[in-house]
């Protein structure tokens, strides 16, 4: 435990509880008795610093009873697949104490509409993140999987069919079926990467089949399988020359890789803002060109019988508003780094292949995805290798969950040892070298040689 890491937490929680007492105060000032408190709770604060300073004291678990602590990010190097992307800026961690509340983004909303919030500066951002990735149009909305759902629900009737790759993410076939619509799965061979002219063949094959074109195309740049690049170039074009929707599914993309959607061909882009834009979850972009912005962010038509009520100028597929408080603080505030982070992509390319390459010295261990990396997330395999260890260790699968966690490791499938995903976005080059000789020392503690 590093005490240090946690006296942060705990001098943190006791701001937040003076913070409380002006929540609970005459806006006037303080009585007798709040000055009291604000005395004490400053004596207390200073008594945490003073821990701080000197590393002493005891360390606290909870944030409340029974929640406890999350240390990960402070404690260990996490190698979570899912979660490197999303970790929090210190200007979203920022943003995220100051507009914690509710609703607090409705402070100054004018026009009942959260894309034209002027304070914070919402609207600007929309505008920004659509040139980002490189779209004429962007909404926030509570994950990619809600970018796809509003897509599904605007472009599908029941039994209309899409085209998706048999990688695709969960959240694609259920934003499909909630539409009762058909999804058709493109093959992405031995390779395990999906091509432009896979996609049109599975295109011809639906036509052959049912006698009619798909009404939507749905492919990630990078899967969340193997973390492979599939060519969406390729898929783009195709999607063109049939004139079918391309939605781009960028989860494992946008605010890490740079992304233009017009050139790539795509008629909507899809990102996750906890996947990878540095925000707090449900968070997420879907952005269209003009085109299609009519039909995916239309008003809404709907009109109450006795009252007459109709709502023209809110969204119906974002059901008005999305992201109304620390959600969207949070991503906005990350944006400027996010923005910066795009352009050093090569570089977390490079680390992620460093770390691999040292990791593949072990004897045994493979990689499933593909080699070099294009990618930070990648699966390997180690069923030669730290699985034939688990097979007699008493600890069976966990010991190489023990052995990392020990060496202050975390984020690998605890008990997994044979096919396994892991993900090095965001570590430094010193985080890397760590990673990749820890593995090796395990390896060597083992009687697994290192070539
Ligand atoms: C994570 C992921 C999603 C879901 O993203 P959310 O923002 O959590 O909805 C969709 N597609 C792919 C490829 C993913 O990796």
């Amino acid at each position: 435990m590093n005490i240090r890491a946690r006296k942060i937490y705990e001098a943190l929680f006791a701001l937040e509880d003076l913070r409380e007492i002006f929540r609970q105060a005459l806006p006037t000032g303080l009585n007798e008795n709040e000055e009291a408190q604000l005395l004490d709770g400053i004596a207390h604060v200073e008594t945490i610093i003073r821990e701080l300073k000197e590393g002493k004291g005891s360390p606290i678990k909870y944030v409340e009873d029974k929640i406890e602590l999350r240390t990960r990010e402070e404690e260990f190097i996490n190698i979570n697949a899912i979660q490197p992307g999303g970790r929090l800026t210190a200007e979203a961690r920022k943003a995220l104490i100051a507009y914690g509340d509710g609703y607090s983004v409705c402070d100054k909303c004018l026009e009942g509409r959260l894309d034209k919030i002027r304070k914070p500066p919402v609207d600007k951002f929309h505008a920004e993140l659509a040139d980002f990735v490189g779209m004429d149009e962007a909404r926030v909305v509570p994950g990619a999987r809600r970018g796809f759902q509003a897509v599904a629900s605007s472009l599908l009737d029941k039994g209309d069919v899409v085209i998706v790759s048999d990688l695709a993410h969960y959240t694609e076939f259920l934003a499909v079926e909630n539409v009762s619509g058909v999804i058709k799965e493109v093959p992405s061979g031995e390779k395990n990467i999906i091509t432009g002219d896979a996609v049109a063949e599975k295109i011809e094959n639906v036509n052959e089949e049912l006698g009619r074109l798909p009404k939507l195309i749905i492919i990630e740049h990078f899967d969340h399988r193997f973390g492979n690049e599939h060519d969406v170039y390729g898929v783009g074009k195709v999607a063109k020359a049939y004139d079918i929707p391309f939605l781009y599914n960028g989860a494992y993309s946008v605010g890490m890789v740079p992304v233009d959607g017009k050139k790539i061909g795509a008629d909507f882009v899809v990102g996750s803002g906890h996947k990878g834009m540095a925000a707090v979850a449900p968070s997420g972009v879907l952005a269209t060109t003009d085109e299609w912005a009519p039909k995916v962010f239309r008003g809404s038509e709907i009109v109450g019988d006795v009252t007459g009520r109709s709502f023209k100028h809110k969204e119906s597929e974002m059901l008005g508003c999305t992201l109304m408080g620390g959600t969207l603080l949070s991503m906005m505030a990350s944006f400027p780094r996010v923005k910066e982070r795009v352009k050093r992509w090569k570089e977390e390319v490079e680390k992620s292949n460093y770390f691999i390459r040292e990791f593949l010295r072990i004897n045994g261990n493979k990689i499933s995805s593909e080699y070099p990396r294009k990618h930070t997330l990648s699966k390997v395999d180690t069923r030669d290798s730290f699985d034939r260890i688990a097979k007699t260790h008493k600890r069976r699968g966990f010991f190489l969950s023990d052995e990392l966690k020990r060496r202050g490791i975390v984020g690998q499938f605890a008990g997994s040892t044979r096919v396994w995903e892991l993900n090095t976005y965001g570590l430094s080059w010193s985080r890397i070298k760590y990673l990749s000789e820890a593995f090796i020392e395990i390896a060597e503690k083992y009687g697994l040689a290192a070539i």
